[in-house]
């Protein structure tokens, strides 16, 4: 039996687009449902490294960016938001570090110099050393420059519980989701057995959307994936680091974040050049290898001996780019009542609700009267990839 469900806004897609704009939209008054097919948070979401960027590693090749301008205002946003002074109230997620560092093993000067000329680090990057550097640095034997960004790392999976926890009755498990029309109109979406009405219907699931644009029998917007080959160690000598780690080129040679294991451990989460292109290209045991052997090399005093390592393969779904460039800013485009994008970074979530919320003020849809949901059946959180990989 299908039962009618009357909301302002249908959400498609649980990860962090979804559950930012759900929060956002229901303290502006209006009623929401967002729908979920797996695991809230287990497409990209929880599998991020949690770095709210503020357009440091894209200066790194000397230019103010498109991407640098428009991510600055990034952290501060979320550090409102954490203090429960900004547009979504994340009193109490668990912020894993406070800064993110630049970390110059060797002798790049050069990429340096033209980095700390860019316009867009000016008064963000100070140099530390001795016991300010982050824990796994701090040994007799390391050598090289460290640098504090102003950028901040989260406990992801922390953060999409208190999403969850702020859509409170609006979020809804369902595995088949289909358009309703009535007289060629977008009426809302049938959710297995429900039928939703909303005014607006916003897809926002990621890699999904790809699929969920064919059921719209929509041909646009065009996705890109860009996949990445990521590495995970857990162990007991391992300590927290949470650092781009400057190779010759633009990109950093690997990018490396920490993360509390259930059993007491640290986990570090390694990305950058490393987990890219030829990283993709390698096996599981090649890449973890070369995890190895990166590690190694730069932090030669780490004992390995109890550590575990495991890698995992996933896709960063954004809109289409010229030559899979990465895209600068969160995207959202409409077909009539139904609203499509990708956030397109974690960091860019605040950026995606901003241009939601604009075509729904140009378009003067209001909040209606409020709803109240019956017991639906609710999405499960995602668990993290170093909680499932080593069992
Ligand atoms: P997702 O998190 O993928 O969520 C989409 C949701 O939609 C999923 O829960 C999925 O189950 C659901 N869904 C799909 N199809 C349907 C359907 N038909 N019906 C219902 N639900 C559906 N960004 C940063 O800012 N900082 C970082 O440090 C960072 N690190 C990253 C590291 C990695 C390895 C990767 C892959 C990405 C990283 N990113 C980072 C990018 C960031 O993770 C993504 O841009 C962001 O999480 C995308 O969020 P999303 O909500 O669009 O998608």
């Amino acid at each position: 039996m299908s039962l009618t469900l009357n909301t302002d806004i249908a959400i498609i897609g649980g990860g962090i687009a979804g559950l930012w704009l759900n929060a956002q939209l229901r303290q502006r008054g209006f009623n929401t449902l967002l729908i979920e097919h797996n695991t809230l948070g287990g497409g990209q979401s929880v599998k991020s490294q949690g770095i709210i960027h503020g357009g440091a590693k894209y200066a790194l090749h000397g230019a103010l960016t498109g991407s640098s301008e428009a991510i600055a205002d990034m952290p501060k946003r979320w550090r409102q938001a954490l203090a429960g002074a900004g547009e979504v109230d994340l009193t109490g997620v668990r912020v894993l570090s406070d800064a993110h560092y630049l970390w110059s093993p060797g002798s790049i000067a050069g990429n340096l110099t033209s980095f700390f000329a860019s316009k867009a680090m000016r008064g963000r990057v100070d140099q530390v050393k001795g016991q300010d550097l982050p824990p796994a640095l701090q040994h007799k034997d390391f050598k090289g420059r460290v640098y504090r960004l102003a950028e901040l790392v989260l406990d992801v999976p922390n953060l999409i519980e208190r999403l969850a926890k702020l859509a409170d009755d609006s979020l809804l498990h369902a595995q088949k989701i289909t358009p309703r029309y009535q007289d060629g109109q977008l009426l809302g979406v049938q959710a297995d057995a429900y039928s939703i009405n909303a005014q607006r219907v916003v897809c926002c699931a990621g890699r999904g959307n790809q699929d969920l644009l064919k059921a719209f029998d929509l041909t646009q917007p065009e996705q890109q994936l860009r996949p990445l080959h990521m590495v995970v160690a857990k162990g007991p000598a391992l300590l927290p680091l949470y650092a781009h780690c400057l190779g010759g080129g633009s990109k950093p040679r690997v990018t490396v974040t920490t993360h509390p294991t259930a059993d007491g451990q640290w986990a570090w989460y390694l990305g950058g050049n490393l987990a890219e292109a030829d990283g993709v290209a390698r096996s599981e045991t090649e890449q973890i290898k070369a995890a190895q052997a990166e590690m190694a090399q730069l932090l030669p005093w780490v004992e390995h001996r109890n550590t575990q390592w495991a890698t995992l393969r996933v896709d960063r779904a954004e809109p289409v780019q010229s030559g899979l460039a990465r895209p600068d800013n969160a995207f959202v485009t409409e077909q009539g009542k139904l609203l499509i994008g990708w956030p397109t970074k974690l960091a860019l979530a605040p950026d995606f609700t901003d241009r939601v919320l604009k075509l729904l003020a140009r378009d003067h849809i209001q909040p209606s009267a409020t709803q109240n949901y019956p017991d639906l059946p609710r999405p499960r959180i995602a668990s993290p990839v170093w909680e499932t990989l080593f069992n």
